[in-house]
């Protein structure tokens, strides 16, 4: 079991200079970035630099998201507790964590194997026991759990995906970054009555969705 409580401090700096300042509310989101020691999602060359105002490399080309960015997503899916939840780019497993912590389950999807095995040891290590990994194209999602009330696309896309629009539950939510390989907007889709209703937020930068209904490798 990793000692939660190691760098306590510098999560609590990291939550009130980066997050609460910056607008985030919702106390679930908070409690869980205090909760997750984000330090051991990255390694150990830059271990120092885990609760620092920006995104770090994961290896493989593939980076962990800014800390905000984390949040901001995380509380724009509304999780309540109950909610079944689909991740797509698991990477280092840190934004997975923070989602295990607020709904019932996660199933989340990476393409990259050895960021799987990664990822997938973190989290039981850290006693997360509600998640799912699977090594795949996240793009097409993931069916047979469908459908889920929240949907997070952790990587940049063209547009939202067919599939995932299909998976996603009734009164559900699912957040992407939409635009070119190198420049997104933040995009969040709503389900209500059986109708699509998305919305634009704020620019920012992904690593790019790769995939049968992401870009082409
Ligand atoms: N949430 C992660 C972010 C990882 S970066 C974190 O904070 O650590 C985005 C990840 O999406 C990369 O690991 C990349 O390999 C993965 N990815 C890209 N296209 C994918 C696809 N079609 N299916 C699953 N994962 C994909």
């Amino acid at each position: 079991m990793i000692q939660v409580n190691e760098s306590k401090s510098e999560r609590e700096r990291m939550v009130e200079k980066q997050i609460t300042a910056r607008g985030v509310k919702d106390k679930r989101v908070i409690e869980a970035m205090l909760h997750v020691p984000r330090h051991v999602f990255v390694e150990s060359v830059y271990r120092h630099q885990a609760y620092n105002d920006y995104p770090l490399p994961v290896g493989h080309g593939q980076t962990i998201s800014q800390p905000y960015m984390v949040a901001v997503m995380t509380e724009l899916l509304e999780l309540k507790g109950d909610e079944v939840v689909l991740e797509i780019g698991t990477g280092s497993g840190y934004q997975t964590a923070i989602l295990a912590f607020l709904c019932s389950k996660v199933y989340t999807i990476e393409r990259i194997a050895e960021l799987t095995k990664q990822a997938r040891s973190r989290l039981e290590n850290l006693g997360f026991r509600n998640v799912s990994f699977m090594v795949g194209d996240g793009s097409i999602g993931w069916s047979e759990y469908a459908p889920y009330n929240g949907i997070m696309i952790t990587a940049g896309a063209p547009d939202v995906p067919n599939s995932l629009i299909e998976q996603l539950a009734e009164n559900g939510r699912l957040v992407i970054p939409i635009g070119s390989e190198y420049y997104q907007v933040l995009n969040v889709v709503k389900k209500h009555k059986g109708r699509i209703y998305r919305k634009e937020l704020f620019e920012c930068t992904f690593v790019p969705l790769l995939g049968r209904e992401g870009w082409k490798e």
